[in-house]
């Protein structure tokens, strides 16, 4: 399939209209921010970032939506405080990414500062938070996977926004780029979301990679496409290009459990505000059961 046969007209319209009614009507929403949403060149978190992130958050909130943020940057600003920019701080970090032991111990710096901004930004609204950290392992195990679930259910009930990382310090195996898209996936399914968002730095799904291909076209729904989207961007992006494999790869377990998933831009002016309103953003996952021609 070409390029613009994946961009154009593959998904059905009317399909299209619906999941982006439905994803503008839902009640219960995972938001997904990824690292480079939240950090500065430097590694260090980025207060404009994190600010808008909360914001747009917020828009949600304000519409009466329960929302789970899934925030990755633990090991990013782990970064940002030991590496190169830490001052006095600074410590002999290879970059942290390679060495996992590194990596791990980085993330606990990181996430304690993370979850510092979050509690400091959120309260400019007055809207408590909480932090969950959870492994994959964790969501597997039955006792513990309710546990998550009671726990998480009764912050929605207090009207609190629970703040979810991979627990980066014990998950040894997992510490991985895109491990949270399928972390995020996960939680949605779990607790029976309306909708899955997953923010990026890009804005949304392309037919190339944007930042090198002034050709790549938007993607603006996936649905019956999926295999063809698969190979296109397996084809055309690399994994330094940030994982965007993983995202759909998530989103598109959301959509096959019945509810619409978003990728989007986190740069994008009240990009959730749009997503509410149900304004075309990004690239839309079709629920597989919710699209006629498949
Ligand atoms: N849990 C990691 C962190 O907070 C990120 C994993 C990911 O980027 O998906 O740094």
């Amino acid at each position: 399939m070409t390029s613009e046969g994946v961009a154009v007209g593959a998904v059905d319209a009317e399909a299209v209209e619906r999941t982006r009614t439905a994803a503008a009507e839902a009640d219960r929403v995972v938001v997904k921010a990824g690292t480079n949403s939240l950090t500065d060149e430097e590694s260090r978190l980025d207060r404009v970032k994190l600010d808008k992130l909360v914001a747009d958050v917020m828009d949600l909130r304000r519409r009466g939506k329960e929302v789970v943020l899934v925030s990755s940057g633990a090991v990013g600003a782990g970064i940002g405080r030991l590496g190169n920019g830490g001052g006095s701080a600074a410590v002999d970090v290879d970059e942290g990414r390679d060495e996992i032991e590194e990596s791990q111990a980085l993330s606990t710096v990181g996430q304690s500062l993370l979850m510092r901004h979050y509690t400091q930004s959120f309260d400019r609204y007055d809207q408590p938070v909480a932090q969950i950290l959870v492994t994959g392992a964790d969501l597997d195990t039955p006792e513990r996977f309710d546990n998550f679930t009671n726990t998480v259910e009764t912050l929605l009930e207090w009207g609190v926004v629970p703040v979810i990382n991979e627990n980066d310090a014990v998950a040894t195996d997992e510490l991985r780029i895109g491990d949270n898209d399928m972390l995020s996936a996960s939680v949605a399914i779990a607790l029976g979301v309306d909708l899955l968002v997953t923010l990026t730095d890009v804005d949304g799904v392309y037919t190339g990679n944007p930042k090198r291909d002034a050709d790549a076209a938007l993607i603006e729904a996936v649905g019956a496409n999926y295999d063809a989207v698969r190979e296109l961007i397996g084809e055309s992006t690399t994994s330094e290009f940030g994982g965007i494999q993983t995202k759909v790869e998530g989103a598109r377990d959301v959509a096959e459990h019945g509810a619409p998933a978003v990728i989007a831009g986190s740069a994008t002016r009240d990009v959730l505000e749009r997503i509410a309103a149900g304004k075309p953003t990004g690239t839309l996952f079709v629920p597989t059961a919710g699209e006629t021609n498949e």
